[in-house]
């Protein structure tokens, strides 16, 4: 059975508090396989305990770029290491660099960053990369940590340009339900990946892909940003599936 990987939800957020269960429960019944992030220690562990009881969910531990300015390597960095050892940890996320937000000094989220490239590497693990306005100084980051393992630019919202440079350096690149948006720019973005490097996740439980947007998303609603790419690239759906699938085990390993 192929089917959907949602390869970036939250599934600790309190948006689930009520129905967890029945949000995990719907991704099983289309078969779909979900990979939640940790942002800091708390979740990550929590996420961790979420992969334990359902065969279905795998889960990644790191500190998120907002956590930066509260999360100190000396009270995470044993936590964190026993995670990343973990057979359902399948990469170091979600890192990076956010300037969107002013959630945390610049600082400190390229400390933590820099820190966890280098943890990544003693682990050989994959890394999630968070990048919001902040692309220059990330590929910065990768250069100065020599950083020549691979992983995945999730909720891509870069150009062309930086699809070529991400993959030409080895990495996937992954579209959030934000792609199937009225006139976004970020379709032709997406159609310029090649198959082989394209991953799709939900970022749930935000950014709801059409026609569900500004709902609480879920893993299972990746269905509908899957049929909607397919379309977009003209490639029947299954087989889409199945590269998507492909391109997904790879990276993590599963
Ligand atoms: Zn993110
Ligand atoms: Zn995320």
């Amino acid at each position: 059975m192929i089917t959907w990987y949602d390869t970036h939800c939250h599934l600790t957020e309190n948006a689930y508090q009520k129905d967890r269960y029945e949000v995990i429960q719907r991704m099983k019944a289309i078969h779909g396989v979900a990979i939640t992030l940790g942002v800091d220690v708390a979740t990550s562990e929590h996420s961790k305990s979420l992969a334990l009881l359902h065969s279905h969910i795998y889960f990644c531990a790191g500190i998120h770029p907002h956590e930066a300015d509260r999360c100190n390597a000396k009270n995470y960095q044993p936590q964190l290491e026993t995670l990343w050892q973990h057979p359902k940890c399948v990469a170091v996320g979600e890192i990076g660099l956010d300037n969107f937000r002013d959630y945390s000094k610049i600082e400190n989220q390229a400390w933590n960053f820099l820190f966890q490239l280098e943890c990544a590497k003693a682990f050989h693990k994959p890394i999630v990369i968070h990048n919001r306005n902040a692309s220059d100084q990330i590929l910065k980051c990768l250069d100065q940590v020599r950083y020549s393992g691979t992983g995945v630019w999730h909720c891509f919202s870069g150009d062309k340009a930086l699809v070529e440079e991400v993959v030409a350096r080895g990495f996937y690149v992954s579209f959030a339900g934000n792609v199937t948006y009225e006139s976004s720019p970020l379709l032709e973005v997406a159609l310029s990946v090649p198959l082989d490097r394209l991953l799709i996740e939900t970022d749930a439980p935000w950014l709801a892909p059409n026609p569900l947007r500004k709902t609480r998303n879920e893993p299972s609603y990746v269905a509908y940003t899957g049929s909607f790419l397919a379309q977009q690239f003209g490639i029947e759906e299954t087989e889409f599936q199945k590269q998507l699938a492909k391109n997904s085990q790879q990276l993590f390993q599963f």
